[in-house]
């Protein structure tokens, strides 16, 4: 893990949210992207070395829409860079870690991610990602 890569936060409606964070930031959001597998559109911001992730769910049964309906809106994942996302997952896997993923999958803004169950950190989801070379 070399440090966070950004914070997802599970928005119910995009825009409204893109509004909100662009007045908190000051800046815009630099992309927006839909990640069809994941059933979810998002929207990334900067601040400063940060980042910060908006997800909003594209289908009812999308882990986002299950995540607002039992929790609300709020912070979803923190999400780590790590040089090699393969060697990471292998090395939490033999920790007791509980992976989400068999292997790594494309997700937003060019990364490759895995994700670690809540249930083994405290309740955190957390999100590995390597940058698509
Ligand atoms: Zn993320």
């Amino acid at each position: 893990m070399r440090k966070i890569e950004h914070i997802g936060i599970a928005v119910k409606n995009l825009e409204v949210s893109n509004d909100i964070y662009e007045k908190l930031l000051g800046a815009p959001s630099y992309k927006q992207e839909e990640v069809e597998s994941e059933g979810v559109k998002t929207s990334f911001f900067q601040s400063g070395p940060n980042k910060i992730e908006l997800l909003e769910a594209t289908k009812e049964d999308s882990p986002i829409a299950k995540f607002i309906e039992k929790r609300g809106e709020g912070i979803h994942h923190i999400a780590f860079d790590v040089e090699d996302i393969v060697i990471e997952m292998e090395r939490l896997r033999k920790e007791g870690f509980i992976l989400l993923n068999d292997k790594p999958k494309k997700g937003a803004d060019n990364k490759w991610v895995a994700f670690v169950h809540p249930k083994g950190t405290n309740g955190v989801l957390i999100e590995l990602c390597q940058e698509v070379k």
